[in-house]
């Protein structure tokens, strides 16, 4: 590989700019500061330069001169990545493009069941957009506010409609992608079919911006549900939550879009930190889950299905209570206490989270195996998991001991990472299920992937940026 350049000259500066005109970029370091600073606070980089580019053209131009001067370039979205991927290091060796002004909907195709975009759109847009046209785009998860569809692509998101709908990767058909030397590769179709040789965008999909710059995409929409149920429901076990899940999927006809399973010390840090959280039953259980079946049609019966499947689960001691949502309300309140367990965790003191993933038929081993060595390493230790357990998805978060010593927990989260790692790789897991791997994990991405798998990655590393200018220092 060529050497990167140890700093950006002024005149390199001025080129790119030029490149994207005085509304595209930034220079002045108060502005540049929310840039720098990952989404965790974790990393806080620097930049000489923060550029806005506005179009495919011009990202290109930028991409162009880079690869000229050896210049890196760090790539960013919606900057809500939870792994470090989209902040620079702090040598200030890298630019920083932030894709934010590429916010066009280019393309609206409801026959196709398809909506084109540029990088930059925020997620909720999208989703703001198919739902004009009365299409559904079922990427869904707690950053869609901020988060871009570019970030999204980057990091082959999940969220809450896996289960159903698949991860980023299986929502996409198209993408268009400026190449570390500046081409741009035109993927941009709308085709459900097209065996042409390599399916080249896959490339693009989760490689968190270290092989090229996706300016734009072709989605995947679909018919928008005329009847959701959501219920809330105390089970007997993480093996009653799975058993349920698939007694679920067979009784509704396969309609289960949500099965998400909270476990009680995290419903607990939620009901004692978050103003305005209710509980949902009357009683306190040890596990939870929140299950929502959708169905095309207000007529469909899917409330009655809804009960079937509760009642099923009573009868066969998996479910030991539950609550329907009466409302779409009671369905968002339902959703709260899901969706702000991070936030109630951070009020407990020091907390180690892990991204998981095992087989679902392994996750209720998974969680007493993982639970009982991190019991037996730190006496006290608090496993607050939830998680897309439908996906055998798990955010093993692990607290501090109540009210002992977080900076001693802290200093633990090697050997802590290592029993959750090695546990999850034992049973043929992910060490990274939803997350990415960015800067944050890196070294346990070394550590478990096969050498032949990391051989085959940094060979299309370099095959694709053979000057390693595209986010340097990420994933590999
Ligand atoms: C509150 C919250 C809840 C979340 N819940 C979930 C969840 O349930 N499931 C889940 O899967 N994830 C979840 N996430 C993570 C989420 O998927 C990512 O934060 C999001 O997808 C990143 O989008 P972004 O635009 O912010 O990307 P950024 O953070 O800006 O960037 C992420 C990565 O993509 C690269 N990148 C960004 N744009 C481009 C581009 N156009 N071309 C090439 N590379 C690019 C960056 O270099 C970086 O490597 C959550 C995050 C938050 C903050």
């Amino acid at each position: 590989m060529t050497a990167l350049a140890t700093t950006v000259s002024d005149a390199v500066i001025d080129r790119l700019c030029s490149a994207v005109g005085p509304k595209g970029f930034i220079l002045d370091p108060d502005l540049m500061a929310p840039y720098l600073l990952d989404e965790r606070g974790m990393y806080r980089g620097k930049t000489p330069v923060v550029l806005r580019p506005a179009s495919t053209a011009e990202v290109a131009e930028i991409v162009r001169i880079c690869a000229e001067t050896g210049t890196p370039i760090v790539p960013q979205g919606g900057n809500t990545g939870l792994c470090g991927a989209a902040t620079p290091y702090e040598d200030g060796r890298a630019v920083l493009m932030s894709l934010t002004r590429m916010n066009r909907v280019r393309e609206v195709d409801p026959l196709n069941y398809t909506i084109t975009v540029e990088a930059g759109v925020i997620l909720a847009d999208v989703q703001a957009e198919a739902a004009k046209a009365d299409r559904l785009f079922p990427l869904s998860l707690g950053g869609e506010g901020s988060a871009r569809i570019g970030g999204n692509l980057s990091t082959n998101a999940g969220g809450t409609g896996v289960l159903k709908y698949g991860n980023a990767r299986d929502l996409v058909l198209g993408v268009e992608v400026v190449l570390p030397d500046g081409r741009v590769l035109d993927l941009l179709c709308g085709l459900r079919k097209d065996n042409t040789g390599y399916d080249l965008k896959q490339l693009f999909i989760g490689a968190e911006g270290t092989l090229g710059i996706i300016t734009a995409c072709v989605l995947k929409t679909f018919p928008r549900p005329g009847d959701v149920q959501t219920a809330f429901c105390a089970v007997a076990s993480p093996a009653a939550s799975v058993e349920l899940l698939s007694r679920a999927r067979t009784l509704s006809d396969d309609r289960v879009i949500t099965f998400e399973w909270i476990g009680s010390t995290a419903y607990d840090f939620g009901m004692r930190h978050i103003p305005g959280l209710r509980r949902p039953l009357v009683n306190d259980y040890d596990h939870y889950v929140l299950i929502e079946l959708a169905a095309g049609s207000a007529a469909s019966g899917l409330r009655e299905t809804m009960e079937a499947v509760l009642a099923d689960g009573v009868e066969n001691g998996l479910v030991l209570d539950a609550a329907i949502a009466e409302s779409t309300a009671q369905a968002k309140a339902f959703w709260k206490i899901r969706e702000t367990l991070p936030e109630a965790q951070k009020s407990e003191g020091v907390s180690i989270k892990h991204d998981v993933s095992v087989p679902i038929s392994r996750i209720a081993e998974f969680i007493d195996v993982a639970s009982a060595k991190l019991t037996a390493r730190v006496p006290g230790i608090r496993v607050c998991a939830f998680g897309h357990i439908g996906d055998g998805n798990l955010h093993f978060n692990v607290s501090q001991p109540a009210g002992g010593d977080g900076a001693a927990f802290q200093a633990l989260h090697h050997d802590i990472n290592r029993i959750v790692h090695d546990t999850v790789v034992g049973m043929r897991g992910s060490i990274s299920a939803e997350h990415g791997i960015g800067r944050l994990k890196r070294e346990e991405l070394q550590h478990y992937k096969s050498p032949v798998a990391l051989d085959v990655m940094r060979a299309l590393k370099a095959a694709l940026d053979p000057k390693g200018i595209m986010n340097p220092g990420k994933v590999l």
